[in-house]
């Protein structure tokens, strides 16, 4: 007869060893338990290291943040439930009702929904401009302008902002700089070296890189700033899921190695796209047909990302055929995945707009994004080019 422990209840002591585990735990506690009431007193006062409830803080979460903070070489950025969660809690955290806010025009679909629809129901006044055009940009500027959003390179046309210029005139005006480095990545551009005052980005996309953790990160220059914002972000309830964190920095550890691979595949992918007959535009910041092609040079230097963007010819019939026609890459709207995704703006990320508001912005039925993987780009240009052949016959 074995020894029957008295209740199940109770958890059972993590077994000894005199060896340590290599890897990251992962820890899906929500509470920490504390040796005393001083114990735990010295803790919440900060003068004690430690955890107490998961949606203040957990491990995870912190061994992820401290990651990015080298990558960004920020001070003590968060981690946060996701992309969206770290615009929220810079947001909710920095502006108050009577301010204004300023974001680029071509951002993330859901950013420009908080400008949209969040902002104003909260009293926060909002406007967009074009990045690209700094004079534009000090147009829309208003005395109660408290923060710029942008994005260095916009989706899907990969424009290429005035980040040198936006910097200055909204460190003149004593406007937040707030720059979601998401598509560009701290391996193409450090934002906070070029004057940005919060750094935010969605961590599900290149920085995870499997699609398979939803996350976020959000860092401020100024530690009282980042205070507010982490203050917020607890508030709110923007918390990670310890799961999510330990995959993310699972993926990090390849993030050097697939970004570049990426990177230099889409390059050549780029170049081979705009050589087909049945491709009528091909967008990529290190072409020098790029209408943003010298700003790209100078912000970026050789790092044109992983993004490509393309139009075929014949509208909505020819983009059907084109994705039926290449079933091994995987038509969904996200990027950064370490294989290659294909994205049709028109029916997903730009579809609330017009025809005409799309064609304002370059975006056609015709119009493809294109987040290259690390595949063989042999393959990739095979498979794209069979398929646009397939398109356009
Ligand atoms: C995906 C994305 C977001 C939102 O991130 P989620 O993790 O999906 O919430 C924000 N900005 C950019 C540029 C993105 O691509």
């Amino acid at each position: 007869m074995t020894d029957r422990p008295e209740t199940l209840v109770r958890r059972t002591p993590w077994p000894e060893s005199s060896s340590r585990a290599v890897v990251t735990p992962l820890q899906p506690s929500v509470v920490y338990a504390s040796e005393s009431p001083d114990a735990l007193d010295a803790q919440y006062e900060g003068r004690a290291p430690g955890y107490t409830y998961a949606r203040e803080g957990h491990p995870n979460a912190d061994v992820l943040a401290r990651k990015i903070d080298a990558m960004e070489v920020a001070a003590r950025g968060l981690v946060v439930g996701s992309g969206m969660a770290a615009v929220t809690a810079a947001m909710f955290a920095c502006l108050k009702a009577g301010d204004h806010v300023l974001g680029g025009d071509q951002l993330y679909g859901r950013s420009l929904r908080m400008l949209s629809q969040e902002l104003p129901r909260m009293g926060i006044a909002t406007s967009l401009a074009d990045p690209t055009d700094v004079a534009a940009v000090e147009a829309a500027l208003r005395p109660e302008t408290r923060m710029i959003l942008i994005e260095v390179v916009s989706n899907p046309t990969l424009r290429v902002a005035d980040l040198d210029g936006i910097a200055r005139l909204a460190n003149e005006r004593g406007i937040l700089l707030a720059v979601d480095n998401t598509f560009t990545t701290p391996r193409a551009l450090r934002p906070f070296e070029h004057g940005a005052d919060i750094v935010i980005h969605s961590v599900t996309k290149l920085l995870a890189g499997h699609s398979d953790a939803t996350l976020g990160w959000v860092a401020a220059r100024d530690p009282q700033l980042q205070e507010a914002i982490t203050g917020t972000a607890v508030t709110l309830g923007l918390t990670p899921s310890p799961f999510d964190c330990w995959l993310a920095e699972r993926g990090l550890y390849s993030f050097e190695l697939r970004y570049d691979r990426a990177e230099e595949n889409a390059a050549a992918l780029a170049d081979h796209l705009a050589a087909l007959p049945g491709v009528a535009r091909v967008l990529y910041p290190t072409r020098p047909d790029h209408p943003d092609a010298d700003r790209a040079r100078a912000l970026l230097g050789e790092r044109g990302g992983n993004m490509v963007t393309f139009e075929v010819a014949g509208g909505r019939d020819a983009a059907n055929a084109l994705v039926r026609a290449a079933p091994q890459i995987a038509f969904a709207p996200t990027l950064g995945d370490i294989g290659t995704t294909l994205s049709h703006p028109a029916t997903s990320s730009h579809r609330a707009l017009t025809p005409e508001g799309r064609a304002a912005l370059g975006i056609s039925e015709g119009t493809f994004r294109v987040s290259v993987g690390v595949e063989p780009v042999e393959l990739l240009s095979r498979e794209l080019g069979a398929a646009i052949a397939a398109a356009s016959g």
